[in-house]
């Protein structure tokens, strides 16, 4: 029997006492699930919050084999603990890309299905599991089903986004992105506000790729400052090429050192780091999509407390004036986030609880200090007003009822969860604080 550990995710928030079993084969995991009577799959904790947390966890990180790769169908089969890491490391020097990939490598196959994660090109591709063909599940019966849009599609839909509350994710069939090289043609545009960004998004609608970091310090004329970046495959690799130092955080650092000043004078240098308004320029695939994962262990930059990434999404015809009032009132608090990301997303039409909706996105970074919750319960009334919800990937501290009335669809995943996991046995920290499995 192993030790019980304190178990936390990306945000260090919260901690949770809790034994984490691995399995490598289908057997190991059906034992797993006949010892214990109830648990929830982890992949490798890049969610911020509880999703993947709880008093028994089965980890999937040694589930991890490449099954099959078609390089004329450009498809590829894997177990779902293989991480995106590796997959980056095969993939690309036979000339192929994940079809969708969030800002970090180091997840599971099986976490972005089960969070549908979206990327830079979610306006372009969809979200991840738009790629998905097919995948097979372990019930808590220890049976395995395989499902795909055409069968057992009410289980396919409910997986897709759906925090691993269907079952254990097994396998996964998914189509793959051809590249001519490693690199990405990177175009860098400066927006002196909200209403210049969110035309320069327009503008670039057809680029591949594109997201915009924010000052949200800013206020008045210059409220939503940012840098939008987009981006295409490049063609042809520039000629020499050097690879980057990973630079690691060796300890958690005094909570004090990201305040309000701090976080300034990191947005003003960013800002003015690029002189001119529009930079060209070619990056490897690694700096574009993954920079923050060349600083290893930056998640404990937010000390022992740890921080809450919070992420919403608005729908399109709301997004200009939801996306001002937040930002103003992310200034008027001085709680400067030191990282604040901007997409946008196209239409979503996979996974019945999938977090996408057309519209913009935001996340935002906050360290965990005093007031902290009580000011996001205030966000969280703009973001209901405005019609958008949270990513459940994210949170760790959104309340049941704020929850279940800004995911409508909360009642058709409950009627599959019925049919497909009546015992109830799939539970998380956060599937209990959101009430999710309850019937
Ligand atoms: C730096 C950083 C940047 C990020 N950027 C983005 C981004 O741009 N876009 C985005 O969408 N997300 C982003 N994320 C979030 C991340 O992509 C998701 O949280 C992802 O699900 C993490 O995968 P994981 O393997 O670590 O799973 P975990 O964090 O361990 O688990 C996440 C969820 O997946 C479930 N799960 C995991 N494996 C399985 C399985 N085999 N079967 C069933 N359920 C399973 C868990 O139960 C849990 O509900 C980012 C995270 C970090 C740390």
């Amino acid at each position: 029997m192993a030790a019980k550990k304190e178990l936390t995710n990306w945000g260090n928030f919260p901690s949770i006492e809790g034994v984490s079993m691995s399995f490598r084969s289908n057997d190991d995991l059906r034992y797993l699930i006949n010892k214990n009577t109830n648990a929830i799959v982890r992949g490798l904790g890049r969610c911020y919050g509880d999703s993947s947390l709880a008093a028994t966890v089965f980890s999937s990180a040694g589930f991890n084999k490449i099954l099959d790769f078609d390089a004329a169908g450009a498809t590829i089969l894997c177990q779902s603990g293989v991480s995106f890491a590796d997959l980056v490391d095969f993939l690309v020097p036979r000339g192929f890309f994940l079809p969708v990939t969030p800002g970090t490598k180091y997840i599971t196959v099986g976490g972005a299905v089960a969070s549908d994660v979206h990327g830079k090109n979610h306006h372009v591709d969809g979200s991840f599991c738009n790629h998905v063909s097919e995948m097979s599940l372990m019930l808590d019966s220890g049976q395995i089903v395989i499902c795909s849009r055409v069968q057992n599609s009410d289980l396919f839909q409910a997986t897709c986004g759906g925090m691993g509350l269907t079952g254990v994710i097994m396998t996964v069939r998914f189509g793959l992105k051809r590249i001519a090289s490693d690199h990405i043609e990177q175009v860098s545009l400066k927006a002196q506000n909200l209403d210049e960004v969110l035309q320069l998004f327009e503008q670039y609608r057809r680029a591949t790729y594109s997201v915009a970091w924010i000052d949200c310090l800013q206020k008045g004329k210059t409220l939503g400052r940012s840098i939008l970046m987009v981006g295409e495959h490049a063609s042809t690799p520039p000629p020499t090429t050097n690879r980057t130092q990973k630079l690691s955080i060796p300890f958690f650092l005094p909570g004090w050192v990201l305040n309000k000043w701090s976080v300034k004078i990191f947005n003003f240098l960013y800002f003015h780091k690029q002189i001119r308004k529009k930079a060209k320029s070619k990056v490897r695939l690694d700096a574009f999509f993954y920079p923050l994962d060349s600083i290893l262990h930056w998640n404990r930059m937010y000390g022992k407390k740890g921080f809450v990434q919070y992420q919403f999404v608005l729908p399109i015809g709301a997004g200009k004036e939801g996306l001002r009032e937040v930002l103003t009132a992310i200034a008027d608090s001085g709680r400067g986030s030191f990282l604040a990301v901007l997409k946008v997303f196209g239409k979503q039409d996979t996974g019945i609880i999938s977090f996408p909706m057309e519209g913009y996105t935001l996340a935002l970074d906050f360290p965990i200090q005093s007031g902290l919750f009580e000011f996001l319960d205030q966000l969280d009334l703009l973001v209901k007003k405005h019609g958008g919800r949270l990513y459940l990937t994210k949170d760790s501290r959104m309340s049941a009822s704020f929850f279940e009335s800004t995911y409508e669809t909360m009642g058709e995943f409950k009627t599959v969860l019925r049919r497909w996991a009546p015992l109830g046995y799939w539970q998380s920290h956060q599937s209990n604080r959101l009430a999710m499995t309850k019937p």
